[in-house]
């Protein structure tokens, strides 16, 4: 009964539940949108490059180097970036050091569902904009008099983007109403708000390492905005923890962001897989809403939602789903390998003919 000793914060918390990571090498995993290639040759060297003498030392606490690096990617300043143990932890910062006021924070109703656990944490007063019938967010339902706003560009779980038209009207509604755009998924075809930031003192964009690079086994993301809100972030990290980032996934991150023809590459063949994937899903009766990301976001014309993820589970394939209102019948699937893809597809055929 040692629950006596949890505060009434803990007690009250509803944590946030990831998709599973299952180890049964049988499984074919397209529940958490990682990369379905593993990183290149240079990102793994760097990873083996780790001495005991380099982890003997605490790792340096401003990532300078992998900060650098971003920022050469980026055409920014290393004091326009801040990085942390993946973008889950930059945006718990974030949270906590920029989105709570006394005016709301707004957010989609359907998007990435760690944003409500956040808030809970951090009592973050916000409010949720409902998204439009086609499942699109209409920048102008966002009251110009909020404290701020946090969109993820593409949307999770729907895939569907913004135009930087859309982020631009945004930014300018308020000079005084922060936006927060979380990138996660920004690689595979929608058009990133970075070339903002040097106009905009009130744009902050959040982007992670874990998709179209393939670390999120190494917990390295990232935001960037004005010299100000980072100096802000930075302080929250040193009153947190100010080692965030380990010796392997600094380096790894350097080399990551300096192998450019792999990332064109791999981003090259997951958008193609995506659009083959979306075109085999139609043909099967699926509704599939136009994605920008590495997942499709589907639901079957008469299938329920539900048989379809279960029938697939029994057949050792996982992907993601909600039992939420107006999106209990959709699948979000990770865009795999072709080969991943079509073993999926012949699944779906079976448990197709057996439901329908
Ligand atoms: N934002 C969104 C919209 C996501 O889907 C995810 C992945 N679950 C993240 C942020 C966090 O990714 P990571 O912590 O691996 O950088």
């Amino acid at each position: 009964m040692s629950q006596r000793f949890w505060s009434d914060l803990t007690r009250e918390l509803s944590p946030y539940v990831p998709g599973e990571q299952p180890k049964h090498p049988s499984l074919l995993k397209l529940n958490t949108n990682e990369s379905p290639y593993p990183p290149s040759d240079a990102v793994l060297a760097a990873v083996a490059s780790v001495s005991g003498d380099d982890v003997l030392r605490y790792p340096d606490p401003g990532a300078a180097e992998l900060r650098g690096a971003i920022s050469d990617f980026c055409g920014l300043k290393p004091e326009q970036v801040f990085v942390g143990n993946g973008s889950d932890e930059v945006l718990a910062h974030v949270f906590m050091g920029l989105l709570k006021h006394e005016r709301p924070l707004l957010y989609p109703d359907i998007c990435y569902s760690f944003y409500p656990v956040w808030c809970e944490l951090h009592r973050v007063t916000a409010e949720r904009v409902p998204l439009r019938d086609d499942f699109r967010i209409a920048v102008d339902d966002y009251r110009p008099d909020a404290a701020a706003v946090i969109l993820p560009n593409p949307n999770a779980p729907t895939g569907l983007a913004l135009e930087l038209g859309d982020i631009e009207r945004l930014l300018q509604a308020s000079a005084d109403r922060l936006i927060v755009v979380d990138e996660a998924y920004i690689d595979f075809g929608a058009q990133s708000a970075v070339p903002l930031i040097e106009r905009y003192d009130n744009l902050l964009v959040v982007q992670t390492l874990s998709k179209s690079r393939a670390l999120a086994g190494m917990r390295i993301g990232m935001a960037m905005g004005h010299p100000d809100l980072i100096e802000g972030l930075e302080r929250i990290k040193d009153s947190f923890n100010s080692y965030p980032l380990d010796i392997a996934a600094q380096r790894a991150g350097v080399a990551a962001m300096g192998d450019r023809a792999w990332y064109e590459e791999t981003r090259s063949q997951v958008m193609a897989s995506r659009d083959a994937l979306t075109g085999e899903l139609q043909s099967r009766g699926f509704e599939v809403l136009p994605s920008a990301a590495n997942f499709v976001f589907a639901r079957h014309k008469s299938a329920p939602g539900k048989a379809i993820f279960d029938g697939l589970r029994e057949r050792g394939v996982i992907v993601r789903r909600w039992d939420k209102p107006r999106i209990e019948d959709f699948l979000r699937i990770s865009v795999g390998t072709d080969a991943q893809c079509k073993r999926l597809l012949a699944e779906l055929d079976d448990i197709l003919g057996e439901v329908l």
